[in-house]
Order: C-alpha cells, then structure tokens, then sequence
C-alpha cells in the first residue's frame, strides 16, 4: 500500500551501505520509522527534505514489517531557526524529548501540531531561557501530563501564598501537605509557570523570570521529566 503524509524528520540512523532508517512524526500515523534507500548518496533523490526537523510531504510504501520511503519534498525547512545556534538546540532538544515520550503507531494529531507551532513561534521568542521551559510545559501538556499547577497535587487543597513541587505527586503542593524533598518555589515563580501554559508561543516574552527562577523551573521540570519517563504507565498516550 501506498501511503502519503507530512512529517518532521525526529532522528536519522546509518543504515547499510547509503541507506537511512528514520524516525518521523507524521501527520496522520504518529511516530514511524522509514527506511531511505540512498539517502546518503550525494546524488540522492531525496535531498534536503532528510534533514532534521524539517517538515516534507513523504510518500511510503507500507508493508506490515518495512516502511520504504518512495518519495520526499520539503513543506518547510525552518531554515532561519536552523541558523541560529541556540534555537537550534532548543528545536532539537523538543524533538528529543518527544521522540522518548512518544511511541510509534499512535496516531496524535495534537502532538504533530505542537510540534509545528513551536517551530513556527521560536523564530520570534527573544527569551530563549523561557522558551525552553515552555517547551517542556507545553510538550507535557500536549502529552497528556501537564504537572498540576491550580490545586494542591498532593491533597487536594486550594494553593495560597506558598508553594512546593514534587514531580512524585504530579504537582504544586501545600503549605500543609509538602515534605522533605520537594522544592520550595517563590509565588512569582508558581503564578508563572501557571500563565506559561495559558500563553500562546508569540505572547510568550510578556513574562520575565529571573534566572534564578528560569534555573529552579527547569530543574523542577527535568525531575517531572525524568519521572514520567521512568514511568511505565506513560509510555502509551
Ligand atoms: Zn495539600
């Protein structure tokens, strides 16, 4: 069967002489992996619509056990974002991220989406250090496991004018209910991380957190990360 979507290119392997097996977020079939006869050939076919985090309109050939790319033309490159080594990095690193948390065959419109949109709004963020905790925020989100922010993760109760997080919990936690372990945020910083994830990427740079608060988000951030990778139950959203 022939089949046709777009995709981003996740990750790219060596693979026999010229060959490649990728791993792409589709459009339509989620996460696949492809294999591209040639690809490695200077005189390839395919072209620059290989390369990472580039979206193309890729054309298959689908059997039960090998997926064969026929054709690939690129949608878009993102080209001006590749050029700039920071956003690079950042780009890469959300493409990292959810290709861990994402497995194949699941089809998930809202992840390719989020995908595109943080593509598309990082050419213009200026805050890159907020920009990558709102990827993280906004990648759990889409994945389903967005940390709780409004009420007590632990107990339940409203949250008030002192905060903890504990990625065990799943969340921000009470005065009454945190124990030794969590992390003490200021309430700037719990009031931020709640309006990060009500903010579209091009509103993003309205907010400013010290570095101080960006390092203790990320921190927070990694640790729920690393927790729900870690976490059976989540490797199937
Ligand atoms: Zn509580």
């Amino acid at each position: 069967m022939i089949l046709k979507t777009e995709g981003f290119i996740l990750r790219a392997i060596k693979f026999r002489e010229s060959d490649l097996i990728l791993t792409v977020l589709s459009r339509d079939y989620g996460k696949i992996s492809l294999i591209a006869k040639g690809a490695r050939r200077t005189e390839s076919k395919f072209g620059a619509a290989l390369d990472l985090l580039t979206l193309s309109e890729l054309v298959f050939y689908d059997a039960e056990n090998l997926k064969l790319l026929k054709e690939a033309s690129i949608i878009e490159d993102y080209r001006a974002l590749k050029s700039d080594y920071e956003r690079l990095t950042l780009a890469l690193q959300s493409a990292y991220l959810l290709n861990q948390f994402v497995e194949e065959h699941h089809p998930d419109r809202a992840i390719f989406e989020f995908l595109k949109g943080f593509l598309e709004g990082l050419g213009s963020l200026k805050n890159l250090e907020l920009a990558a905790v709102a990827m993280k925020l906004k990648l759990m989100r889409t994945l389903g496991i967005a940390p709780r922010l409004s009420t007590c993760a632990r107990g339940g109760h409203r949250l008030t004018d002192e905060f903890w997080f504990s990625p065990q919990s799943g969340g921000l936690v009470c005065t009454t209910c945190h124990q030794a372990g969590d992390t003490r945020l200021s309430p700037r910083l719990a009031q931020n991380l709640k309006m990060i994830l009500g903010l579209r990427w091009n509103r993003l740079d309205r907010l400013s957190l010290g570095e101080d608060e960006i390092a203790l988000a990320h921190k927070i951030l990694d640790e729920f990360i690393s927790f729900h990778l870690k976490a059976p139950h989540m490797a199937s959203k």
